[in-house]
């Protein structure tokens, strides 16, 4: 971490809110004089055909070259013939596990004041992949592929963040009594790994009742993982018992050690524009990022800041209850570096 050779790290503000969020970190970097450079790519406007989407080769081969970057919500464009831009970067960056901490924030009052857990989603394939079709006019077909593959790499990684990070238990997230042969694979693969780890608990639980225990006693939890869609649903459901997801931040895990890092939420199109937006949950995926590098100092020093300063309760955006714009609340935390 010396500041004489900064680390380059891909940055793409994003879309709706992303550009303004985006500021808010490269600000506070700034400010805590993180040895970061950031290269920052835009989405295309127009279809690259070597990536079929918006988003340009050159934006992939940055975060192939870089191999850590940080990304703002991406609203992909209604319309026929490219995929979506999120899709396209998990795909062709084979980010194949998408681990998101959830945890209460000290000062911050919601329902609950004990959540701690990390949801951890397998990001590559399952219904999320949008495989469908028509079969004739009126009857639609979905595919939902899942491979020994991908789900033992999925599971590695849940047990392998587990163990790194002093975790206890670790909780597959299933349909399988029903999708007895996706989400039976899926659990077998769980399973095996589970053995090469005794001393990690393992346990299975239905995504129905996992439902109504998180909202009862989110204290249940401890590693979560599952499926793509399961993922997507469950970790929206766990920003909600924080205070929202102006608050989660995520990093993508991806083959030899890619991480790109973003916020669970979207681009909010309602508030974009009017410095409204909550930076909290794309600072915090930035301190993911810096983790990643090791850079555990100026990891600390940011998140340490941004607690502070929602704990004092001064200065708070409008989803926490305050009254405070973007870059008021960007330059509290800068304060409290
Ligand atoms: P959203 O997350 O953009 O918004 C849901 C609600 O949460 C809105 O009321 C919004 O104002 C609020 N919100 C979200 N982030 C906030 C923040 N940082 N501060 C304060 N309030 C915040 O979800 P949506 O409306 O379903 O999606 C909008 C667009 O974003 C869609 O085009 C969707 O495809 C895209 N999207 C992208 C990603 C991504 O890039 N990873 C994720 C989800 C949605």
């Amino acid at each position: 971490s010396s500041a004489s050779t900064p680390i380059r790290a891909t940055l793409f503000p994003g879309d709706g809110i992303g550009p303004e969020i985006s500021e808010s970190v490269k600000q506070i970097f700034k400010a805590a004089d993180v040895p970061i450079e950031w290269e920052e790519h835009y989405v295309g406007t127009e279809i690259d055909p070597r990536t079929q989407s918006f988003l340009t080769w050159e934006s992939l081969e940055s975060v192939r070259q870089n191999r850590v970057g940080l990304k703002g919500p991406m609203a992909t464009p209604i319309g026929k013939g490219h995929r979506s831009l999120n899709l396209t970067l998990r795909k062709e960056l084979n980010l194949y596990a998408n681990v998101r901490p959830c945890y209460s924030l000290p000062g911050y009052k919601t329902r609950y004041d004990n959540v701690n857990l990390i949801t951890i989603r397998e990001n590559t394939e399952g219904e999320y992949s949008g495989l469908e079709h028509q079969v004739v006019r009126g009857v639609v077909e979905s595919l939902k592929i899942i491979t020994r593959q991908a789900s033992l790499r999925v599971a590695e990684y849940a047990f392998h963040y587990a163990k790194a990070h002093g975790r206890e238990r670790v909780s597959a997230i299933h349909k399988a009594n029903i999708m007895q042969k996706t989400d039976g694979l899926f659990l077998k693969c769980c399973r095996e790994v589970a053995n090469k780890y005794p001393e990690i608990t393992y346990e299975e639980v239905v995504i129905d009742n996992c439902c109504m225990m998180l909202v009862k006693n989110p204290a249940l939890f401890d590693v979560l993982v599952m499926p793509n869609l399961y993922g997507d649903i469950i970790s929206d459901l766990c920003a909600g018992l924080v205070g929202g997801l102006g608050l989660t931040p995520s990093c993508n895990i991806g083959e030899g050690g890619i991480a790109l890092a973003e916020a669970v939420h979207g681009s909010a199109p309602d508030i974009a524009g009017k410095n409204l937006a909550n930076p909290t949950a794309l600072l915090l995926s930035s301190v993911t990022m810096l983790r990643h590098l090791d850079l555990h100092d100026k990891a600390s020093q940011i998140q340490n800041a941004i607690l502070d300063t929602i704990a004092e309760g001064k200065y708070r955006t409008a989803d926490l209850g305050g009254s405070s714009k973007t870059t008021e609340f960007t330059n509290a935390i800068i304060d409290h570096l």
